[in-house]
């Protein structure tokens, strides 16, 4: 019998904690801290940003965790490849190890080599590659010959090491700042003679700090690493997706029990239910987290988005009215799901249901005001014609029917129709060529803009507001709080 997703994520971190010596640290919530590159966590080494920044030491030199992530926006972006693939997530687990300055590349290989074929996880060495660093001229770093040396005495074939470049494999925080050479390790997955390689496991060494003209080598280098959970369950327990593992069969039963349409089957057709059964499980776990984690749809725009796009989904594609029952009983799911590993899951699901049924009303209010009758809008705008809605997305013919409402208007309001409806711009612009008319697209990318320093503003753990106790109002009716956690002060909801 295969391990569960539990056994797996315990077998980690027991593996590093009570076999090798790591502190293991918990997951920091998924809202960043004082970090406004990142409107979400979204790796492992975000909450060790400033060790490795030297602005900080800690006790442990080395250390184990699972921290939740969210891959929304930024230089990490996965929501558009959610559903059509059966390993990406908006949200999902990832389980990592660090040495700060401790122990070096041919340890952090060998650990992570160890865990993954010898018992209990016994992956067969034949399914595995590894890819290593060529080097590059205009950066200055040269070929990272160590772990090729490494792989090669470990035993992995000449022809299970893949040799990349810049783009590939090596790993910068920003312009300047820490940065090196990382390894990874593959999974040919089903097993394909080496074609189908998926990502499963990233090992950066940061060994050098880029400084404004120079690459400085560091004296003592940290090793930074990070596996998905879902992908590692996938393959332990033989599934051809991450979405057939036990991290989501519980969450698509609670979606047919409510719907009763159709069981998942797991097909990748593009047409069928099954992306729709993908999509909303994943976003019913990214929305229960970081509802959870105390962010706030008002505050962070790409999580009311994905709210909204669930609400449709749940009330379009599976027949659920009205929609937040369904987000709701997802939440509970999770809740129970998760619970174990992230406490504030349970602590917190009463509020998140109530966050979610809050959003639901303002969301509902905006929609009443629009009627859904695409032929009648055909008719009224002929050239809509064009357009088939129900391969548009779902806030397509709401947005349509807007339009032709406020047929005076000069021009296309890009960021109601981006914001409200949930337009992609690709769709906007289209609109707007069928109708001759000019979008307004400067509105929109100043009030993401506005909206996005909102977000900083919030999650800024120093800023003055919380010094001072001045808490900024929202369109929402909630109080607020100051929550202090782990020396730390961010806002909280008030429920
Ligand atoms: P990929 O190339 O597959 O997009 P990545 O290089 O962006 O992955 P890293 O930033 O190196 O990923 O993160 C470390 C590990 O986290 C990956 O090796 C992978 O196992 C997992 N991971 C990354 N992104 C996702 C995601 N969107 N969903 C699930 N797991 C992920
Ligand atoms: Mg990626
Ligand atoms: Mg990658
Ligand atoms: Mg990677």
């Amino acid at each position: 019998s295969f391990l569960s997703s539990n056994e797996i994520r315990k077998r980690f971190i027991d593996y590093f904690v009570k076999e090798n010596d790591h502190k293991y640290i918990k997951s920091s919530p998924v809202v960043p801290y004082n970090d406004p590159t990142i409107a979400f966590v979204n790796a492992g080494m975000c909450q060790f940003k400033s060790v490795l920044l030297g602005q900080r030491t800690l006790a442990a030199n080395c250390v184990a965790n699972s921290q939740k992530c969210i891959r929304v926006g930024g230089k990490h972006n996965d929501l558009d490849i959610v559903g059509s693939d059966g390993y990406h997530h908006t949200f999902f687990e990832m389980l990592g190890n660090w040495s700060f300055g401790h122990y070096g590349k041919a340890e952090a290989c060998h650990l992570a080599w160890n865990l993954l074929t010898l018992p209990p996880f016994n992956i067969p060495t034949e399914q595995l590659y590894c890819t290593v660093f060529n080097g590059d001229r205009t950066l200055d770093v040269e070929s990272d010959n160590e772990t090729l040396q490494i792989w090669k005495n470990i035993g992995v074939n000449d022809d299970h090491i893949v040799m990349n470049g810049v783009n590939d494999n090596f790993w910068e925080m920003g312009e300047t700042g820490p940065c090196g050479p990382c390894t990874e390790i593959h999974i040919d997955y089903p097993p394909s003679g080496g074609k189908n390689l998926i990502e499963l496991w990233n090992i950066v060494f940061i060994q050098y700090s880029r400084e404004k003209n120079t690459m400085r080598k560091l004296p003592n280098y940290f090793i930074d690493t990070g596996m998905g959970l879902e992908r590692l369950t996938m393959v332990l327990q033989d599934k051809t997706s991450t979405y057939d593992t036990d991290l989501f069969s519980s969450i698509f039963n609670i979606i047919f029990n409510a719907c009763r349409i159709s069981k998942y089957t797991g097909l990748y057709d593009g047409t069928s239910l099954d992306t729709y059964y993908r999509v909303l499980a994943d976003h019913g776990r990214m929305i229960t987290v970081a509802l959870s984690d105390n962010m706030l749809p008002s505050q962070n725009h790409k999580l009311r988005r994905l709210i909204r796009k669930s609400f449709i989904l749940a009330e379009t594609n599976f027949k659920i009215q009205p929609g937040y029952t369904l987000i709701c009983d997802i939440a509970n799911e999770v809740s129970n799901s998760l619970g174990n590993v992230y406490p504030e899951l349970i602590k917190n699901n009463e509020k998140v249901k109530h966050l979610i049924k809050h959003e639901y009303a303002i969301f509902n209010k905006l929609r009443m005001s629009v009627s859904k009758d695409w032929k009648i809008m055909v008719e009224e705008c002929p050239m809509l014609k064009s357009f088939d809605p129900y391969e548009e997305c779902t806030g397509f013919v709401p947005a349509c029917n807007y339009l032709i409402k406020h047929k005076n208007m000069s021009n296309i309001p890009a960021f109601t129709l981006y914001d409200a409806f949930g337009l992609e711009k690709k769709t906007i612009g289209r609109l707007a060529e069928v109708m001759g008319k000019p979008v307004n697209w400067n509105e929109l990318y100043e009030k993401l803009k506005k909206l996005q320093t909102k977000t900083i503003k919030h999650t800024e753990r120093k800023s003055n507001i919380y010094m001072t106790g001045n808490i900024p109002k929202t369109d929402d009716s909630f109080k607020y709080e100051v929550i202090r956690h782990n020396n730390e002060s961010y806002l909280s909801p008030v429920l």
